[in-house]
């Protein structure tokens, strides 16, 4: 061990990461990433997970992080200042992610109990998602790290959410591609309740977390399915990407005459249509169309009057944005081109890598190739329970336009 700077000679660590010179510069600006290339040494064998101290090159204490070093990301930041992280420190983060939530009602309205509790860098716990679906919080830990800190995680959300009835843990599949293969999906603290019944805005919803994909709902659609709702009545919808069908059932609400989802999964489009039955709407207004959405596109979409296109996140990095552009071009100019007059298209992208601007110019690409009128009616992002740090503008991934086609 090297002898501790005598600033902090308080707390002894084993393990010290000194960047290069000048790579402090992001850091002091609380942006959580350290990247590998930005590391001059290291003092002591921190392994995978291990929380180390992170200093500039002379020696100024940054903080303290989660090691990563198989990843780009090799530290990924906790917190900016000289604290311990035990158990009181996880309490109070995530008694301050609650009262975010709580202060946008998001907890208390009564026809609502699903949120976005904790947003990994948006919360200051880079490597850690945990949603809340009525009384249940589903936790995806994408570092080992934040694996690491699974119990400490459980009881804090016990102690600050009391009427917590399960936490479901579904992180295997993050954690085997970080080469942890021996982590099972499962309830790692209760149990479901009887009367389980999530809810968002009204619309029951039906999730299936052993199987379903992310935390098992795309909770960041919520207010974006809500303006379909209120634009819905007496249209037909075609909701391509539907996953268990969230903007179908909101446009069920809302009144459409009919609602068709396409997606690839069979498993999903079966769980929208228990969602429809759930809801009591008439299962002879929904369709569901097991197909892949390019193929589906090339045949046209002329007999609808909104259509909602919302792909998975085409570029997982940046390397992959070109071709994530192109397919966001093809699938929306396929759309664009033979929607009827007066027409609405929702367009999104949850691609980290393609940003707002990137997005609106390949949308505006497309239209001008489909040699259409197109006007942008509104501007759609994530929910307000997905916050994005001001110093880490990446946590802003989900965009999205309303379009009208004539
Ligand atoms: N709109 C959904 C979330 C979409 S997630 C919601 O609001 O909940 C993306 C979906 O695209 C997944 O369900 C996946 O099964 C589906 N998918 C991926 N590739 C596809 C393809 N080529 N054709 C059709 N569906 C596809």
């Amino acid at each position: 061990m090297p002898s501790p700077s005598p600033i902090f000679a308080e707390m002894e660590y084993e393990h010290t990461v000194f960047l290069k010179p000048r790579k402090e510069e992001s850091l002091i600006r609380r942006h959580p990433w350290v990247f590998s290339g930005a590391i001059r040494k290291i003092d002591g064998h921190p392994k995978d997970g291990d929380l180390v101290k992170v200093c500039a090159n002379k020696g100024r204490l940054l903080g303290y992080g989660h090691f990563s070093p198989n990843t780009s990301i090799a530290i990924r930041m906790l917190t900016f200042q000289e604290e311990e992280i035990d158990g009181d420190w996880w309490r109070s983060k995530i008694r301050q992610a609650l009262k975010v939530r709580s202060d946008l009602n998001l907890l208390t309205e009564s026809n609502q109990n699903i949120c976005r509790l904790i947003h990994a860098e948006g919360d200051g716990l880079s490597g850690l998602i945990v949603d809340y679906y009525d009384r249940v919080a589903v936790v995806q830990t994408h570092s080992m790290g934040m694996h690491c800190a699974l119990n400490e995680i459980v009881q804090a959300l016990k102690v600050e959410l009391p009427e917590l009835k399960g936490v479901f843990d579904k992180s295997s599949k993050l954690l085997k591609k970080i080469g942890l293969a021996d982590v099972e999906d499962g309830l790692v603290f209760g149990s479901l309740p009887e009367d389980w019944s999530p809810i968002e805005f009204g619309r029951k919803i039906v999730i299936d977390l052993e199987q379903g994909q992310k935390t098992g709902f795309f909770i960041d659609q919520r207010e974006n399915r809500s303006l379909l709702s209120q634009l819905s009545k007496g249209k037909k919808v075609l909701n391509v990407f539907s996953y268990t069908g969230g903007f179908s059932i909101a446009a069920m609400q809302g009144g459409c005459e009919l609602a068709h989802s396409l997606d690839s999964s069979k498993r999903a489009l079966d769980l929208a249509e228990e969602s429809v039955t759930l809801n009591g709407f008439d299962a002879k207004r929904h369709k569901s169309i097991e197909a892949d959405a390019m193929q589906f596109l090339k045949n046209g979409v002329a007999e609808y009057d909104i259509v909602v296109l919302d792909p998975p996140a085409f570029a997982k990095s940046a390397s992959a944005r070109h071709q994530a552009v192109q397919g966001y071009k093809r699938i929306n100019q396929r759309a664009i081109q033979t929607m009827k007059a007066g027409s609405l298209l929702f367009t999104f992208s949850c691609s980290q890598a393609v940003d707002d601007r990137l997005f609106t110019h390949t949308v505006i690409a497309a239209a001008i190739q489909s040699n259409r009128m197109v006007r942008i009616l509104h501007r759609l992002h994530q929910p307000a329970d997905h916050p994005v740090s001001a110093f880490h503008p990446e946590g802003a991934y989900l965009k999205g336009l309303v379009l009208r086609i004539d």
